[in-house]
């Protein structure tokens, strides 16, 4: 009896066409919670010695509805090597935190709606319960512009603080006016992340509304 291979997990345990598979699926269910948007973002994963990416154009022209021919795959160093599409702008950014933190096996770079407010207000985004305790206060990168090279060095340096807890779980920081980059051991885990980061903001946004409403209430 052939045995099905898995459709979650670390790309290690993964085929190469499951791992593009799961990068399909993640980033679909990412666009339906609002953890990414029509206008961009990019989620990528460690496969052996090569990188697979979402491609330039899966929001606004996909709507994230990958098909697994579209992932791109390139060598560490940017080479493509197959992959229908074009290859976004953020690889550098991507490939910047492959090659400097090597326990990186997924990176999602998104713009959730909840962490948009945040990232408009430039202010770092605080724990909010135990199920973020462990990232600490995500920091804000210096302020650059999208799909600069200079984005790829700005994540670079507010994440080398953090490398230390990718042993263990995802590295987070707050790109100013425009979104958030997430590190993980895995996609799976630097996804978990980006959901909790976002819940979080959801947290504070709706408290900050709750301590005004309270507040006009004792005036
Ligand atoms: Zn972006």
């Amino acid at each position: 009896m052939q045995m099905s291979l898995p459709r979650f997990g670390s790309s290690s345990m993964l085929s190469l066409e499951s791992a593009k598979q799961q990068l399909c699926d993640v980033a679909a269910l990412a666009y339906d919670r609002r953890l990414l948007d029509s206008a961009g973002g990019n989620f990528s994963q460690r496969h052996g010695e090569r990188i697979l990416c979402t491609p330039r154009y899966s929001g606004s022209k996909r709507l994230w509805r990958l098909r697994p021919e579209e992932i791109i795959v390139l060598e560490t160093d940017g080479t493509v090597l197959e992959g229908e599409g074009e290859t976004s702008r953020e690889i550098r950014m991507h490939l910047a935190l492959y090659n400097a933190f090597p326990k990186t096996g997924g990176v999602c770079h998104a713009h959730p709606l909840n962490v948009l407010v945040f990232a408009n207000m430039r202010k770092p985004i605080p724990p909010t319960s135990e199920q973020t305790e462990k990232y600490g206060i995500i920091p804000l990168a210096e302020e650059v512009p999208a799909h600069s090279e200079a984005l790829a060095f700005a994540a670079l340096k507010a994440l080398e603080p953090q490398q230390e807890k990718l042993a263990k779980h995802a590295i987070a920081c707050l790109l100013p006016y425009h979104g958030i980059t997430v590190a993980g051991r895995d996609l799976l885990d630097a996804y978990d992340a980006l959901e909790r980061l976002d819940g979080s903001c959801h947290i504070l946004i709706a408290r900050a509304t709750l301590d005004l409403a309270q507040e006009r209430k004792k005036e």
